[in-house]
């Protein structure tokens, strides 16, 4: 039986951080679509198949010729056929001659230059026209060679990379319509209290909605995973493993919120207890989110997270998110930004603390940052609006108005 009571020391936000990391890695990799990539993690590298272009071809719209033949203005050249966008002109360009050609066409045989068509009094569009140049070309000038951007057989994605529009552009120019991707983890999503009722329903005296499990399915979806949702477990003993065992798809992270404490109603630790399983710890340095609960039910590694809204969105932010980046094949880590404190603050205690913030551009350009006045864990009112949180470190000394802070920005969606 886990000690709920305390008395041991709060275990610092990095190594908690670290020890959920720790136990997670991602299922086996499989071969998708390129429309299923986005936002998803490569698991192997990417060669091209292809060179970018394939062959050289004209940059603009002109006439394609030989240098040799361009010596001085005035000189006149013979029209001997076109070569257009998906139509190539299939000859061997001449002494004298030259092949109307137009962007993204490939470059006859022969030819070396491109003379822009503003370059030129041309007689006619018809072959057997004459030509007479106006502007003297450059060797290789408006032509795209051959592997100009990509060449065959280079690395184009290397594994690890997280799939974007852009990169699903290259892939697919290069010649792929496939790649392998570590695939997206399903996030079972299991709300505790007797005081929740669904989203929809009207809370009774007592009872308020469970606006948590809406918070996470969303927050999974948007980090990359698949939330599954596990219902509302009541506060009796049991009822969290048997809402766990009924998941309707194959989990690879629990997230539980609420139950996590100390009180008599709380039994989400005597469940993992039960259920053979080791506690790894449950006391955090951070505020909001102390009661933290690290451990696995069958073998799926759960996160419990405190049930107050704030705190369990901000613990999604620093605990759940990189949980998923892992199990989804890579990484987060939160980007810290300085910016300049709006107010006063005391010193801080123990716990690192994560205080509700907008962020902002201030007149001189610089990053400037105002914490919200109550910091109350239960006010998602004030989380929903927020755009930053400065993050305290433990035993932070007083801070005084234009100092500097620590900040992290919240993600838009998250
Ligand atoms: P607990 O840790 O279970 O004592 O919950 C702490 C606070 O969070 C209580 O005020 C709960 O009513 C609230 N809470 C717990 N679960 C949820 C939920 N799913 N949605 C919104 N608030 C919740
Ligand atoms: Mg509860």
């Amino acid at each position: 039986m886990p000690n709920k009571g305390g008395g041991q020391g709060l275990l610092p936000v990095a190594e908690a951080r670290a020890r959920i990391l720790a136990g997670l890695s991602p299922r086996q990799a499989e071969t998708c679509h390129l429309a299923e990539s986005m936002g998803r993690v490569l698991a192997s590298d990417v060669a091209a198949r292809l060179s970018l272009p394939v062959e050289p071809v004209s940059a603009m719209d002109g006439y394609a010729a030989r240098v040799a033949d361009c010596g001085s203005v005035g000189t006149t050249l013979t029209r001997i056929g076109e070569s257009a966008a998906g139509r190539p002109w299939t000859g061997t360009l001449g002494a004298g001659q030259a092949v109307r050609i137009f962007t993204g066409a490939v470059i006859p045989d022969g030819a070396d230059c491109i003379i822009l068509q503003e370059d030129v009094d041309a007689s006619a569009e018809e072959d057997g026209a004459s030509v007479i140049i106006r502007e003297v070309p450059r060797e290789g000038r408006f032509i795209r060679p051959a592997g100009l951007d990509v060449t065959a057989g280079d690395i184009i994605l290397a594994a690890g990379t997280v799939m974007s529009a852009r990169l699903i552009a290259l892939a697919t120019s290069a010649g792929h319509t496939h790649v392998s991707l570590w695939p997206r983890p399903h996030v079972g999503v299991l709300s505790t209290g007797d005081e929740l009722v669904i989203p929809g329903e009207t809370p009774g005296r007592g009872q308020i909605i469970s606006s948590n499990a809406t918070y996470l399915s969303a927050f999974v979806r948007a980090c990359g995973g698949v939330p599954v949702n596990l219902g509302i477990a009541r506060d009796r003993p049991g009822a969290m493993l048997e809402q766990v065992r009924s998941a309707p798809l194959p989990l690879d992270l629990i997230v539980t919120t609420g139950g996590a404490s100390v009180g008599v109603h709380d039994h989400v630790v005597d469940d993992l207890s039960s259920s053979g399983t080791e506690l790894g710890f449950w006391k955090i340095a951070m505020r909001p989110g102390k009661p933290l609960i690290h451990g696995q039910i069958d073998g799926i590694p759960l996160l419990g997270l405190p049930g107050n809204p704030v705190s369990s969105a901000v613990c999604a932010n620093i605990f759940l998110r990189p949980a998923i980046a892992r199990l989804s094949g890579g990484s987060y880590e939160p980007e810290l930004v300085t910016a300049r404190l709006g107010c006063d603050l005391p010193e801080n205690d123990r716990r690192q603390d994560y205080l509700r913030s907008t962020l902002a551009v201030d007149a001189d350009g610089n990053m400037a940052v105002e914490p919200a006045r109550k910091q109350d864990s239960s006010m998602i009112g004030i989380y929903a609006h927020a755009n930053a949180l400065i993050v305290r470190p433990p035993f932070d000394p007083p801070k005084s108005a234009g100092d500097a802070v620590m900040v992290m920005r919240l993600d838009p969606l998250l």
